[in-house]
C-alpha cells in the first residue's frame, strides 16, 4: 500500500511539472498537492489553501473601506480584476474557479487574523446587504457565494479582548453575519487557540497524511506557543496594569500560524509588528517571541504587508525564508528598510525570492533600487507544493482576468 502510494505521488509530481505552462491556465489541484493561493484583489489579504486531501482553508478576506478614514477622501484604489464587483465576490469566484474539481465547492475553514478591513471587509460606504440585513463585504460577501463551514477568529464568543467591540461597525456587522449564517446554514465558529495543532485538521483523508501534515496555531491575542505540552507564553501585561490607551492594539493581537507538509513550512502572521517605535514597551514586539519558537521555513507571508514596523532581524534570522510573499495594497507596502532587511545577507546567507501581489506605482518609485530584485510585482502568487512536501514551485497568475493564466513560473525549490 505504501509503495503504491509512493508511486502514485511520484507520477503526480512528474505530470504536474510538465503541464504548467506560461500563458496556459493553472492546471487543477491534484490529490497530495498543497496549493496556497495569495489572491490579489488590491483590497487586502486573501490566502486560500487547498490542503493535500482537498480540505480547504481561507485566511482573511479583505475589502478596504473605499474612503480613507484619515483624510476622509476616496482611496481610488482599483479592484482586481475590475471595479464591477467588490473584493469579496472576486475572492469567492476565484475560489470556485480553483475548486471546479469539487461537486459542491465549500470553504471548510476560514480564519480572520484580526479585525481590520483589509483582512475581513469594511461595511462602511457599502449598500449591498444580505437577506438577513448585514452588509456584504469581505468575509461576509465571500459566504454569500460559497458556503463556509467553520470560522476561527480571535474574539469568539464574547469579542471583548482587549476591550468590547460594541462601537466597531465592522465587528458588529460581522457578528450579525455569524448569527445569520449559524441559524441558516449551521456555520460553526470557534476562537483560535494558540498552541493547538488539532483545530485546523484534514477532514477528507487524514489517515493518508498522518505525521506528514499539520497546521500549528502559533499566536493570538499575545499568547504564544512555547512547545509541545508546555503552557503558552503571555506576552502582554495584565490589562489591569495598563491604561485603556495603552492596551495591545489590533495588529499585535493577530493570529499567527504555520503550515507544515513533510519538510515544507509556511508561516503567516497577520499584521504582527516587530520593530519598536521610540519609547514603546518591549511587549509591542510580537515577532521576536515567535522567532524564538519558529525555526527555518520555506515560504513566509510578510507580516503587516511589509509596513515599516514589520520583519525584524530576529524573525528573519530565525525563519530564513527562501520565498517571501508580500500582500501589498497601499503605498507603504513594502517599506524600503524592510526590503533591506529581507535581502540582507548579514541576517542569513543564501538566495531568496520576493514576490509582491500588488506593488503600487508610487511604491515602485520609492523602492526603485530594489525593483530589479523583485521576482514579480503584480498578480496572484500561488505556492504549489508537490505531494510529500519535498519540492515546490511559485506560479504568478494574471490578475486582470479570471482565466488563472500563468504569467511566470519559478522553481522547483527544495524544501528545507
Ligand atoms: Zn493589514
Amino acid at each position: 500500500m505504501r509503495l503504491l502510494l509512493g508511486l502514485f505521488l511520484l507520477i503526480g509530481a512528474t505530470s504536474q511539472a510538465n503541464s504548467q505552462q506560461i500563458g496556459q491556465p493553472l492546471p487543477g489541484w491534484q490529490p497530495g498537492q498543497l496549493d496556497i493561493h495569495h489572491i490579489n484583489t488590491g483590497q487586502g489579504n486573501a490566502t486560500f489553501a487547498v490542503l493535500p486531501d482537498g480540505t480547504t482553508l481561507l485566511i482573511d478576506a479583505g475589502s478596504i473601506d473605499p474612503i480613507d478614514w484619515r483624510t476622509n477622501k476616496p482611496r481610488n484604489l482599483p479592484i482586481k480584476p475590475n471595479n464591477q464587483r467588490r473584493a469579496g465576490e472576486w475572492i469567492a469566484r476565484y475560489i470556485r474557479n480553483v475548486l471546479s474539481f469539487q461537486k459542491s465547492p465549500a470553504i471548510d475553514y476560514a480564519i480572520i487574523t484580526h479585525f481590520h478591513d483589509d483582512h475581513m471587509g469594511s461595511p462602511l460606504h457599502i449598500t449591498s446587504r444580505s437577506a438577513d440585513g448585514y452588509v456584504l463585504t469581505g468575509i461576509t460577501e465571500v459566504a454569500e457565494y460559497i458556503p463556509i463551514h467553520t470560522i476561527l477568529d480571535r474574539g469568539w464568543p464574547d469579542y471583548s479582548y482587549p476591550r468590547p467591540f460594541d462601537g466597531d461597525s465592522m465587528v458588529v456587522n460581522y457578528r450579525k453575519f455569524l448569527r445569520g449564517q449559524h441559524q441558516k446554514n449551521g456555520l460553526h465558529v470557534e476562537r483560535f487557540e494558540a498552541g493547538r495543532a488539532n483545530q485546523i485538521v484534514l477532514l477528507k483523508q487524514p489517515n493518508h497524511y498522518q505525521n506528514l501534515f499539520e497546521v500549528r496555531n502559533l499566536a493570538v491575542n499575545g499568547e504564544v506557543w512555547t512547545g509541545d505540552g508546555k503552557p503558552n507564553r503571555h506576552l502582554f501585561p495584565d490589562l489591569k496594569s495598563l491604561a485603556v490607551n495603552q492596551y495591545p492594539n489590533e495588529n499585535m493581537c493577530s493570529i499567527a500560524l504555520q503550515i507544515r507538509y513533510g519538510p515544507f513550512d509556511y508561516f503567516s502572521g497577520g499584521d504582527i509588528p516587530g520593530i519598536l517605535q521610540f519609547g514603546e514597551p518591549a511587549w509591542h514586539d510580537v515577532e521576536t517571541p515567535l522567532a524564538q519558537m519558529v525555526g527555518p521555513v520555506d515560504v513566509q507571508l510578510l507580516n503587516h504587508h511589509g509596513y515599516k514596523d514589520s520583519e525584524n532581524g530576529a524573525l528573519l534570522a530565525s525563519l530564513q525564508p527562501r520565498v517571501f510573499v508580500i500582500p501589498a495594497w497601499a503605498t507603504s507596502h513594502a517599506d524600503q528598510a524592510v526590503l533591506e532587511r529581507l535581502f540582507s545577507e548579514q541576517l542569513y546567507t543564501g538566495q531568496r525570492d520576493v514576490f509582491v501581489t500588488n506593488l503600487l506605482d508610487e511604491t515602485k518609485a520609492a523602492i526603485s533600487n530594489f525593483l530589479p530584485r523583485l521576482r514579480s510585482t503584480s498578480g496572484h502568487v500561488v505556492i504549489r507544493v508537490n505531494p510529500g512536501g519535498h519540492t515546490y514551485r511559485v506560479l504568478i497568475l494574471d490578475d486582470n482576468t479570471e482565466s488563472l493564466a500563468i504569467k511566470a513560473i519559478f522553481g522547483p525549490y527544495q524544501a528545507k
